[in-house]
């Protein structure tokens, strides 16, 4: 397993991870596999989207801040309740499909490490699983 280390820079981003992983992957070899990526953080995630234009990032960032408020009735003491409920919202796993040595992704598609807590140094796990060649044809 690969740990990638992640340094945001502000309170919320949407990181775009997408050539860090595939240059593990080419790092690899892999060529037919299942790429797993884990957040091991209460108040980070991940996900896929579009990549093309970031306003799609900032849309989803500005829909979560509406939703659930930086300062709210929480009970957790940390002041950080609403990145705890984003990062269970968006989720701190993807599993992706690996062909022919590359991340199978849409043309719009980008992976994105979401930081809902910081400025900090997080970590993504990257766990390559391969199904070798004669299973994947
Ligand atoms: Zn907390």
């Amino acid at each position: 397993m690969e740990t990638c280390t992640i340094k945001s820079k502000d309170r919320e981003a949407f990181i775009d991870v997408t050539s860090r992983i595939q240059e593990i992957i080419t790092a690899s070899g892999m060529q037919t596999g299942t790429c797993v990526l884990h957040v091991p953080h209460t108040t980070a995630a991940i996900t896929v989207n579009e990549g093309a234009d970031p306003s799609v990032a900032s849309d989803i960032l500005a829909y979560l801040a509406e939703r659930v408020p930086h300062r709210g009735p929480y009970r957790h003491g940390e002041g950080n309740s609403d990145a705890h409920i984003k990062s269970t919202l968006v989720g701190v796993s993807q599993v992706l499909p690996v062909e022919r040595g590359k991340l199978v992704l849409g043309t719009w598609q980008s992976i994105f490490f979401c930081e809902f807590d910081g400025p900090r140094s997080r970590r993504l796990h990257v766990q390559l699983v391969s199904h070798g060649e004669a299973l994947g044809k």
